[in-house]
């Protein structure tokens, strides 16, 4: 299929050919003719399968500019709204549409001057768009749509009660809302019930699914060795850029100064939510411009930022909550380019590392790499891997006797 099938409009259509994209993607294919007929819409997509250009595309194809908000995109963290905001700029270039964008830790200046000058598509953080509402900057009755983007992960940072708030405002009866989440529990599926008309079209694509794209394996190691090993495997892979994602802001920082002590220099930077915002985009920009190679960053930090033709992720630790495996990884191979990732693992935490497998619904690869000199550790043997567990203690009773 091509995007001149989907029945974009002709301006948009020529910015997509100048974005290079050859085909749609499946959630492109799926979502356009739906949201070009006006459907409500729930998509379980995560980030790195096209999802921003499928619902931006059929957006301004079908947008009349006004200079009043009339499309909506909420979104959980300042980066991805950026992201967002560039991704509507472009695929826009050749109509006379204007955006706003909207996020907290910076002045209301400018912001309020593009409200102000008349913006059709609003980008927003919730906090900072609730500000900007009660200022009287913000009008929601001209909204013909409302995006509201990765769902769980607003529920994730607590932004639920304001993200209701939002809806709220916003008017019923003549608006189209397009839901996504990279994930469905219970309660996202009750709010998503709540904001969507009855006959909302469902999509599903590539839910738990590491892209084929992907080679992605767990690197076993002693616990006294993750740092020797991460060097090492830093040290022999061709990368052109590489995200090594961490646990916790100390860890983040400890790696990133451990990679910068060992000949990588100014080519590294770290990002992390300690890190003011300035900081944060310069590192972004930096890394995105190929000024740093090598980008440490938290998943906070990290989450769903577009960054483009990363060769490489290495989680430092199998992460603790196995989606963040899939959306880690997913930054290579985004959109059909190949990438590698490595996972470095420890025996304290194969627990982890059997619930992302169950989690995927497939083993993942054990590796060992070529010339590093192991210590021993029992996750080397060529046995199945099975989690260390503390013996029980025996019960009273039993050691009564
Ligand atoms: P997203 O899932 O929206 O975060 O998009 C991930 C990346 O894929 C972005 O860098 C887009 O520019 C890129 N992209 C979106 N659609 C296509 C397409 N049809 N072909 C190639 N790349 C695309």
């Amino acid at each position: 299929m091509t995007f001149s099938e989907l029945g974009l409009s002709a301006p948009i259509l020529q910015a997509v050919e100048e974005c290079k994209y050859q085909h749609p993607t499946p959630i492109q294919e799926q979502a356009i003719p739906h949201i070009l007929e006006g459907r409500d819409l729930i998509g379980a997509s995560q980030t790195g399968t096209g999802k921003t250009a499928a619902f931006a595309l059929p957006l301004l194809s079908d947008l009349e500019p006004l200079s009043k908000p009339q499309i909506l995109v909420l979104e959980p963290t300042r980066e991805l709204a950026d992201q967002v905001d560039e991704a509507f700029r472009s695929y826009a270039k050749h109509t006379d549409i204007h955006t706003a964008l909207l996020y907290g830790g910076m002045g209301y200046g400018q912001q309020t001057q593009d409200l102000k000058r008349g913006a059709d598509i609003v980008i927003a953080t919730p906090g900072r768009l609730v500000d900007h509402f009660y200022r009287g900057n913000m009008k929601f009755k001209d909204l013909k749509c409302l995006v509201l983007d990765e769902v769980d992960r607003m529920l994730d940072m607590g932004f639920m009660p304001i993200v209701r708030k939002i809806v709220n405002l916003c008017p019923w009866d003549h608006r189209q809302t397009l839901f996504f989440s990279a994930t469905m529990p219970p309660m996202i599926a009750g709010f998503a019930k709540w904001c969507l008309k009855d006959d909302a079209v469902e999509i599903a694509i590539a839910r738990r699914e590491v892209a084929s794209t992907i080679s992605h394996a767990f690197y076993p190691v002693g616990l006294d060795q993750r740092d020797d090993l991460l060097l090492a495997l830093i040290r022999q892979t061709q990368f052109h850029s590489m995200m090594i994602f961490t646990r916790t802001r100390k860890e983040a920082d400890s790696v990133c100064g451990l990679i910068r002590g060992s000949g990588y220099g100014d080519t590294v930077t770290v990002m992390h939510s300690d890190i003011g915002q300035k900081e944060r985009m310069a590192a972004l920009k930096g890394f995105r411009e190929g000024k740093f190679s090598i980008l440490v960053a938290t998943d906070v930090a990290a989450r769903g930022i577009d960054i483009n033709g990363v060769t490489h992720v290495v989680n430092y630790r199998v992460p603790e909550n196995p989606e963040d495996y899939v959306h880690r990884i997913g930054r290579t191979g985004r959109a059909e380019a190949t990438g590698d990732a490595f996972t470095l693992l420890t025996a304290d935490e194969l627990d982890f590392a059997m619930a992302v497998e169950h989690f995927i619904g497939k083993k993942i690869d054990r590796r060992k790499l070529e010339g590093f000199k192991y210590a021993y550790t029992t996750l080397l043997d060529d046995r199945p891997l099975r989690p260390v567990r503390k013996p029980r203690p025996a019960s009273p009773s039993r050691r009564r006797r």
